[in-house]
């Protein structure tokens, strides 16, 4: 008989796991996953083209119902999952409904945060996270709201470009002193910057939100220095925390997220966690790709394979607002490291490779990212790059076509 797994979350590393195990481990589990949003698990990296109008909401759905039937898969959604037992082997969910496990997977995702300011409870604070809120947010757009973003990272960028392209007005308040600063460096940072406010977003920087002004509803913002600008809404995008909630109160080891070992096990034996919500090596990852290199690593694990997971170089291929970003290990100067740049602000392109101890550690790319994923296996191979250093700020073609002449 299969032996029941149940995955809680239905996101993106909990629809890979399911794609990877049908693969590894076919018809040794009966797996069971159930998720709380009212909907097939979907590419939460395109709510930011939903938002912009540039992919409908149907469209970025991962699998198709029938994908999941035949797999075999038990798919609850709608309902979350409000308490775990560890030791009866059981959740309870919020309908009261209890179901049964031998193994368990936690792939809970993360949750944006609200800033803790006076007037964050307003009616008129948002957050984007998943598709509900991009269907309010459209609403607003399309009423011609005036929209506050804070938060200059990714998803504040996406947050403010989708707006301002639906027709809202938009300004963007970062507390730091250039955009993306956990991707990028000061110029690639402000040539985005250059790319991003002709776009229709004004954005503040060094802006610290002091309060969200209003009676009931959202009428401006404050910033600690004083200034203040009308709102008619505020998008909270100044970072995510991992849901870690219902493993805390299963007495499960959490820290910042739910704490896994090299086989994504937690501190619970049958009990796993990735994605999102899980803490490699002191460690939470918040992008798709880590995700996925957990679910392989797990899949293999439970098909009884050998199999571990030892960190993933974290790069992000991106388009932010409208604006090709790819920025990869690291990336910064320091004083053992050495970089090349090449930069062509007028054509909007930005390339910076890092380079430390003979190897490719890092790299930033903006606008031109035809080569991202060649830096990518070059720092992640961590080839040495001696013979071809001269060439290769110019691409794979060029590097390919020096050495063979
Ligand atoms: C707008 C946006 C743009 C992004 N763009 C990029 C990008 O360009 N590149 C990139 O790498 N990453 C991007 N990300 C991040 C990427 O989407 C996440 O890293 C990825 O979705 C993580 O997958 P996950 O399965 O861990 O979490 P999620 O996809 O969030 O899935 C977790 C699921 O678990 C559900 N859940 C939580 N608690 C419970 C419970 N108690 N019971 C039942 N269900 C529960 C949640 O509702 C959710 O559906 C973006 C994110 C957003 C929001």
């Amino acid at each position: 008989m299969s032996e029941p797994l149940v995955i809680v979350g239905n996101g993106m590393a909990a629809a890979r796991l399911v794609d990877e195990l049908a693969k590894t481990a076919l018809g040794r589990y009966a797996i069971a996953v159930i998720g709380d949003e009212p909907r097939l698990a979907y590419n939460r990296v395109l709510l930011s083209s939903v938002l912009a109008g540039e992919t409908g909401s149907h469209d970025i759905q991962l699998k198709p119902a029938d994908w999941w039937r035949d797999r075999g898969v038990t798919l609850k959604y709608g309902c979350a999952v409000t308490e775990i037992d560890v030791g009866r082997r059981e959740l309870k969910i919020a309908n009261e409904e209890s179901v049964t496990f031998s193994k368990l997977v936690l792939a809970t995702g993360s949750a944006p945060l609200r800033l803790n300011v006076p007037g964050a409870e307003l009616a008129g604070v948002h957050t984007f996270r998943d598709s509900r809120d991009v269907d309010l947010l459209l609403t607003l757009a399309a009423a011609k709201k005036r929209v506050v973003v804070v938060g200059g990272g990714l998803l504040g960028l996406e947050a403010a470009y989708g707006l301002a392209k639906a027709g809202a007005p938009v300004t963007l308040i970062h507390l730091m002193d250039r955009l993306m600063e956990r991707q990028l460096d000061a110029p690639a940072a402000a040539l985005l910057k250059s790319l991003v406010e002709p776009r229709g977003i004004k954005v503040l920087l060094d802006a610290n939100t002091a309060r969200i002004l209003g009676d009931r509803r959202v009428e401006g913002v404050e910033l600690t220095d004083g200034r203040r600008f009308d709102a008619d809404a505020v998008i909270f995008a100044a970072g995510i925390r991992p849901n870690i909630a219902l493993a805390k109160e299963a007495g499960i080891p959490v820290n910042r997220g739910i704490i896994v070992d090299d086989c994504l096990q937690t501190g619970a034996p049958g009990i796993f966690a990735l994605g999102e919500c899980a803490e490699h090596r002191g460690i939470c990852y918040g992008l798709v790709e880590p995700a996925y290199e957990q679910a392989r690593v797990l899949a293999r694990h439970l098909a009884g394979r050998t199999s571990v997971y030892d960190g993933s170089v974290v790069a992000a291929n991106l388009k932010v607002s409208g604006v090709r970003v790819f920025s990869a290990g690291d990336f910064l100067d320091g004083e053992s490291s050495e970089s090349i740049v090449l930069s062509d602000v007028r054509r909007g392109t930005y390339k910076k490779l890092v380079i430390a101890d003979g190897r490719l550690t890092g790299a930033v790319l903006v606008g031109d990212v035809g080569d991202a994923s060649w830096y990518l296996e070059l720092i992640r191979g961590r080839d040495r790059v001696a013979r071809i250093r001269k060439d290769m700020m110019f691409g794979r073609a060029a590097t390919e076509m020096a050495a063979a002449a």
